[in-house]
C-alpha cells in the first residue's frame, strides 16, 4: 500500500503539496530503503490547517451527536474492512512485526467504535443551589480547535485515540503525525473522508520541522487544545509553549514501567505476562515493562524461563511470515538501546540472552535479558524502548514498592501475585496511572489510559477521554 497510500498534506478536505514544494523521505526500517516521499508541511501550511479547522468548527459542533456517531461508526467499519492493508502499511513504515501491526489496527479502529457510542452520551447535570435560590445547570461543550501530535510507535492507534474522542465531542482537529510514520495517518484521513467527515474537520500535516509548525499553531489564539503523545522531554517544551495562549493540554508522555513478581505468583502466568508487557511492539511501547523486580526466592526460576522464551523469539523483517520481532524504527533508537545495554554490562550486569545489535542492514536489536543489574543504573532509570529486560531481585514487599516508585515516571506498573489482597494493596501503593494486576496488557479503548508524575496529564480512552475534549459550561438560572 505504500505505493498507493496518500503522500500529500490533507487540508480542508483537499490533498495538497507543501506551500514551498518540499518533501521528505519515509524509510523501511527493515532495510533502510526509501518507501515514500511525503509533503513536508510548512508554517504557512499549519496556519492553513487552523483556517480550515476554524471554518468547519461551528458546523461540526452543531452536527447532531447521532450523526457524528454514525460517521465514527462508519470509520470503524472501513478500518476493519481494510485492516490487513493498513497493518501492512504500519509495518512498512514502522517496522513492527505484522502480528503486532494487526493487533494495533484492531485496537486503533476500536477507538472509533467506542467514541461512536460515547458521542451520544455527553451528559450535563442540573441541581438546586445549596441556598435554594437558583438552579445550577451544567452543559458539556466542545473545547474548540485541537492540535494533535502523535509518536511513531503506534502510528494508527495514537491517532485514533485522539481523533475519535475529539470528533465525538464536536471538536475539529489538526493532526501532526511523527515524521518517521506519516503514511498511516494520511491513509486514515482518506478513510475518515470516505466515512463522511466533512472538509476541515480533520486536517493532517506531516512535517519534518515539527517544532516550527506545532509552535505556530500553539501561539495561534484560535487553537484551544493540545493533545500530545510522545517523550517527556518534548512534552515539557510544548507545555511551556502552550502557556502563551493558556491552551488546554492533555499529555501522554514517557514511561518506566516496573514489573513486580512475588514468590506466590503463578510463574507460568508471570512469564506469559512478562513477554507481553516487554515484547508487544518489540519493546517500543510507553507501557513496556522497563524493569523487572522479582522476589529473590523465585528470581532464578523466573529469569531462566523468561530468558528461554526471549531466546526463542524470531527476529526479522516485519512483513516476513513467522517474524515475531521486527526491527526498531530507526538508527538512533538502536544506538540508544545499545548504549544502555553496554553501560549496564560494563557495570557488572550479565546478558543471559542477546546483548547486541542485529547483523546486516536494518535497525535490529537482539531480544535481551540482563541479570545482576546494579540498582540505580541508567537502564533502570531511562525508558529503554527496545527488546531489553533488566532483572533485579527484592526481599520484601516494601522494598519492591519503594524501588518500583523510585522514578519520575508514573504511567503503568505490573504486579504478579497469587494473593489478591496483596495485589490490590500493592496496586494502591504504586504511583502510576495504571496497574496490570496479573495481566501484562492494560491498553483498552474503554478504559482511562494515562499517567501520573512526569508521564502525563489527562486520560485517553473511556468516558474520561471524551471529557478531555469538552469544557463544562455552568449556567446559574432562576426559574
Ligand atoms: P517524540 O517526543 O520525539 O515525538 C513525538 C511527536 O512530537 C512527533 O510527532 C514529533 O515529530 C513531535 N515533536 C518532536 N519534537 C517536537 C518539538 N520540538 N515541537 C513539537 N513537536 C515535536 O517521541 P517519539 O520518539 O515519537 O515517541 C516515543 C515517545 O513517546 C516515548 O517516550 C514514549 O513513551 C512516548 N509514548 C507515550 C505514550 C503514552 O500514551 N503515554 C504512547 C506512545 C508513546
Amino acid at each position: 500500500m505504500a505505493d498507493d497510500a496518500p503522500t500529500d498534506l490533507y487540508i480542508g478536505g483537499s490533498w495538497v503539496g507543501a506551500s514551498d514544494g518540499g518533501r521528505f523521505d519515509v524509510l523501511d526500517p527493515s532495510n533502510g530503503e526509501v518507501i515514500a516521499s511525503v509533503a513536508n508541511g510548512t508554517v504557512e501550511d499549519a496556519v492553513a490547517c487552523v483556517d480550515a479547522a476554524e471554518r468547519a468548527a461551528e458546523g461540526w459542533a452543531a452536527t447532531a451527536p447521532r450523526q457524528r456517531a454514525e460517521i465514527l461508526r462508519k470509520a470503524w467499519e472501513l478500518m476493519t474492512a481494510r485492516s490487513e492493508e493498513l497493518a501492512r502499511l504500519v509495518t512498512r513504515e514502522n517496522g513492527k512485526a505484522l502480528t503486532d501491526a494487526r493487533g494495533e489496527v484492531a485496537y486503533a479502529a476500536e477507538f472509533f467504535r467506542w467514541y461512536a457510542e460515547e458521542a451520544v452520551r455527553a451528559q450535563g447535570s442540573v441541581q438546586t443551589a445549596p441556598s435554594g435560590t437558583n438552579r445550577i445547570l451544567v452543559l458539556q461543550q466542545p473545547v474548540g480547535i485541537a492540535v494533535l501530535v502523535t509518536p511513531w510507535n503506534f502510528p494508527a492507534a495514537m491517532a485514533t485515540r485522539k481523533i475519535g474522542p475529539a470528533l465525538a465531542a464536536g471538536c475539529t482537529v489538526v493532526l501532526k503525525p511523527a515524521s518517521d510514520t506519516p503514511l498511516t495517518a494520511l491513509a486514515m484521513a482518506a478513510i475518515l473522508e470516505e466515512a463522511g467527515v466533512p472538509a476541515g474537520v480533520v486536517n493532517v500535516l506531516p512535517a519534518r520541522r515539527s517544532g516550527a509548525v506545532v509552535s505556530a499553531m500553539l501561539h495561534d489564539p484560535r487553537v484551544r487544545k493540545l493533545s500530545f503523545t510522545g517523550s517527556t522531554e518534548v512534552g515539557r517544551v510544548l507545555l511551556a509553549e502552550a502557556a502563551d495562549q493558556v491552551v488546554n493540554c492533555s499529555m501522554e508522555l514517557g514511561g518506566n514501567a516496573p514489573f513486580l513478581v512475588f514468590a506466590d505468583a503463578d510463574l507460568d502466568a508471570a512469564v506469559d505476562g512478562a513477554m507481553i508487557a516487554k515484547m508487544r511492539n518489540g519493546g517500543e511501547a510507553c507501557t513496556a515493562a522497563n524493569r523487572f523486580y522479582v522476589e529473590a526466592s523465585v528470581a532464578e526460576e523466573f529469569s531462566q524461563r523468561f530468558a528461554e522464551r526471549m531466546r526463542a523469539l524470531r527476529v526479522g523483517p516485519g512483513l516476513e511470515e513467522g517474524t515475531q520481532v521486527g526491527p526498531l524504527v530507526n538508527e538512533d533508537t538502536v544506538s540508544k538501546v545499545d548504549e544502555l545495554v553496554q553501560g549496564a554490562v560494563s557495570s557488572g550486569a550479565k546478558a543471559v540472552v542477546g546483548g547486541s545489535r542485529g547483523e546486516g542492514a536494518g535497525f535490529y536489536y537482539a531480544p535481551t535479558v540482563l541479570l545482576d543489574v546494579e540498582p540505580g543504573s541508567a537502564i533502570l532509570r531511562e525508558e529503554i524502548f527496545g527488546p531489553v529486560a533488566p532483572v533485579v531481585t527484592f526481599e520484601t514487599e516494601d522494598e519492591a514498592v519503594r524501588m518500583a516508585n523510585d522514578t519520575e515516571y508514573g504511567l503503568v506498573s505490573y504486579v504478579y501475585t497469587g494473593d489478591l489482597a496483596r495485589g490490590l494493596r500493592v496496586s494502591e501503593r504504586l504511583d502510576s496511572g495504571m496497574v496490570g494486576l496479573n495481566r501484562g496488557l492494560v491498553s483498552d479503548p474503554a478504559a482511562p489510559f494515562g499517567g501520573t508524575k512526569q508521564s502525563g496529564i489527562g486520560r485517553e480512552g473511556g468516558h474520561d477521554g471524551m471529557l478531555d475534549y469538552m469544557e463544562s459550561k455552568y449556567i446559574a438560572v432562576d426559574w
